[in-house]
């Protein structure tokens, strides 16, 4: 086999606020090399940070985002600590708790809101979360709505072991690794694995020859394929040629790895919508501006 090479290493730009409830750093956006990325369209990465109290029983309003919408994507929702609520005009919505994902396609159109929960509100605690955009191909951009809320218990588990001791584990939200099947349904193939290394430890974690392929370190530290160290908030590109990815952990790590197959189709974006065609996207606005994403159920 052999090794995919490392493109580049980015380290996280400063972070912004999304709403007044998630402050994020941005690793990547369609807006830039969208075909590099492809099938992923955004990664926003929201470091842990502490969230005070806010007396939401006395009336306070939770943080989060209020009411927009999204057509032509999916978003993916992975929450490691604190919780979010969130509400759809599909009908979705529920709580994404600790080790919770919600995978939401957006399709055709909808319209939601992304708070923190009340009872995360009233207490405070950390935060950390990621929320991941993933495109959809031409043929299913204005598929229905749907949603998918996929909880902790869920999501399967593998250990990755080195000469029969655990070392790791990944939990596969989507994809496959080692006849372990995600639980997420997704429209093309990839991998999003949530992936735990020991210090000192080297593990394998090959993908498909011809796909993209992101590492994002969240904490800890890790050389890629025997070459190029990368740590916390750092994001590593791997090439689309080769298979091999191998990771040594120089301390206890834990890291995002997303690989997915390109999908080679012109990205035309404008915030929330992201379709293949200007004229598509004009075509959103009229639809959202004539009420046809619908209105979030409460
Ligand atoms: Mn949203």
């Amino acid at each position: 086999m052999t090794a995919k090479s490392i493109i580049r290493i980015d380290s996280a730009p400063p972070r912004h606020w999304v709403g007044d409830g998630f402050h994020v750093h941005s690793m990547f956006s369609y807006n830039q090399d969208a075909h590099l990325y492809s099938p992923f369209l955004m990664l926003d990465y929201g470091a842990p940070y502490r969230c005070e109290p806010r007396d939401v029983a006395s009336g306070a309003t939770p943080r989060g985002v209020g009411s927009h919408p999204h057509r032509g994507f999916e978003t993916v929702t992975i929450a490691y600590s604190g919780e979010v609520a969130h509400r759809d005009s599909s009908g979705g919505g529920g709580i994404i708790g600790v080790g919770d994902v919600q995978w939401m396609t957006a399709g055709s159109g909808l319209v939601h809101d992304e708070f923190h929960s009340p009872a995360f509100s009233q207490a405070g605690g950390e935060m950390h979360m990621v929320q991941l955009w993933v495109n959809l191909p031409a043929k299913d951009k204005m598929t229905k709505p749907g949603y998918q809320a996929i909880t902790q218990s869920s999501i399967p588990q593998a250990t990755l072991d080195v000469a029969s001791t655990r070392v790791g584990s990944v939990r596969v939200i989507a994809g496959e690794y080692a006849g372990n099947q995600g639980a997420a349904k997704t429209f093309t193939p990839m991998n999003v694995w949530d992936v735990r290394i020991a210090a000192g430890q080297t593990v394998s974690l090959p993908q498909p020859e011809g796909w993209t392929t992101l590492v994002l370190v969240q904490s800890g530290a890790v050389t890629v394929n025997g070459s190029r160290a990368a740590g916390s908030a750092q994001l590593v590109m791997l090439s689309r040629n080769g298979t091999d990815v191998s990771i040594t952990a120089s301390a206890d790590t834990q890291l995002l790895l997303l690989a997915g197959e390109p999908i080679n189709e012109p990205v035309v974006g404008y915030g929330p919508f992201v379709m293949n065609t200007e004229q598509e996207i004009r075509q959103a606005f009229v639809d959202f501006n004539a009420g046809k994403f619908g209105q979030i159920i409460e």
